[in-house]
């Protein structure tokens, strides 16, 4: 058994640093809930073996081709779905748009259920089965809540999710078809999120919320090592990832800073977090050097509506070691920013996906990110997810007659023809 964990030397807490076993439970023993461990690893040994060189020889292009850099067993079971190798495109005319050099989006709204979360949902899964335990719990505004059944029934496991009423239908309806015991919760996500903490205490399932299990966080982390990969080693400035609980973009961070650890990489982009203005609590805690306030959340970019974010500690030290800033945007900048992202790049990119390409917008008209920079926007979920708010950013199309009267007047307007 402790085989499995030949890489891992053990968790940290991020708020007393006292390191702990793998045996611990899914916060630190000492601080309570608000004690989120972090996964150490033996870097030194692991680059021995995680070479440029190696790595370009795997055939593997899922996330476990960094297996070694996973909490996971060398022959632990893996979901069948697969997750991760999505593609990084380069966006000219999006780049000319929002005033930089060059810009890429890493678009993971292609992994398995449609959304970045699957990354921490198959480290999920894997860690329950390992654990022996049949059902895995987790309480999500939509994202994780269908990628963890998704994992789960690919995995054969069971799963029971608490949604917040307000979670948009399409990312509920996943959840049904994949086989998950979907409870909605009368209330705001908070709450889904206590019913659900208490819930796995009762009867202990697997609980997959990535504000207290530390092994999520390390799946998230392979967006950012397969960046690094895919830019031949050679990182971009700045690397743009929307912030709600704070886990993706410290699990982000955490990937560089591990690439550049094992010598993969000469040094390490910025990190740009970007918050929708209604939801802002870890970059008024960034900005302030305070604790983070719960405040109550108010946008339409459902995957970042967080008002009691608990990664907001490693949210803030991980934008803060890369040398970056945090930003808020408005609702009306994440739709037009869906919108020119869909019609300058092909990709079609939910709310809170296009809240990272919005806030580069804003931090480059603010001066906070230069002209002449690079940048990734992690594109984190998949427009599709989100129907209602993309229609509420496309607009209506033409109603014609069959006999196309009015045909050659909306070309026109449209430019179209002459
Ligand atoms: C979950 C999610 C985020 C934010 O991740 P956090 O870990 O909550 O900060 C951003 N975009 C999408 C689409 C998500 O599902």
């Amino acid at each position: 058994m402790l085989r499995c964990y030949v890489f891992v030397q053990g968790l940290k807490c991020l708020f007393c640093e006292t390191v702990y076993p793998v045996r611990v439970g899914y916060t630190c023993p000492r601080c309570g809930i608000v004690g989120i461990l972090d996964v150490q690893y033996d870097y030194a040994r692991i680059g021995r073996i995680l070479t440029r060189r190696r790595l370009a020889a795997r055939s593997d292009q899922s996330h476990w081709r960094y297996r070694e850099l996973l909490p996971i067993g060398s022959n632990a079971a893996l979901p069948a779905l697969s997750v991760g190798g999505t593609p990084l495109t380069s966006t000219p005319a999006l780049a000319r748009h929002v005033g930089l050099a060059k810009l890429f989006l890493k678009d993971d709204g292609r992994n398995a259920t449609g959304s970045l979360k699957d990354r921490a949902s198959s480290v999920g899964v894997v860690k329950a089965r390992e654990k022996r335990r049949p059902i895995i719990a987790c309480a999500s505004t939509g994202n994780a809540a269908s990628s963890c059944a998704g994992m789960a029934a690919s995995m054969g496991l069971k799963s029971v999710i608490f949604v917040p009423e307000r979670a948009p239908e399409p990312k509920v309806t996943q959840l049904l078809i994949f086989g998950a015991t979907v409870l909605r919760v009368r209330g705001s996500y908070e709450d889904a999120f206590q019913l659900c903490q208490r819930s796995c205490g009762k009867w202990g399932w697997y609980n997959r919320n990535s504000g207290i299990n530390p092994y999520l966080v390390e799946g998230k982390k392979t967006a950012g090592l397969e960046i690094g990969e895919q830019l031949a080693w050679e990182p971009t400035d700045w690397v743009a990832v929307s912030v709600g609980d704070g886990c993706t973009v410290a699990g982000v961070w955490k990937g560089f800073r591990e690439l550049k650890a094992l010598g993969l990489i000469p040094r390490t982009p910025r990190i740009l977090g970007v918050q929708a203005e209604g939801a802002a609590p870890v970059t008024a805690a960034f900005l302030s050097g305070e604790p983070m306030r719960p405040i109550e959340p108010a946008t339409l970019a459902d995957s970042i509506a967080v008002g009691v974010p608990r990664n907001w500690k490693r949210a803030v030290l991980a934008v803060r070691e890369s040398g970056g800033a945090m930003i808020n945007v408005s609702d009306g900048e994440i739709l037009e920013a869906m919108r020119y992202t869909g019609r300058l790049s092909g990709i079609f990119a939910e709310p809170a996906a296009a809240t990272a390409v919005a806030g580069l917008q804003r931090a480059v008209a603010e001066g906070c990110v230069g002209r002449r920079a690079s940048a990734v926007a992690l594109i984190t979920g998949n427009g599709l997810k989100d129907v209602q708010s993309a229609r509420a950013a496309a607009g209506q199309p033409y109603d014609i007659a069959p006999d196309g009267a009015a045909l050659e007047e909306i070309l026109r307007e449209r430019k179209l023809i002459e």
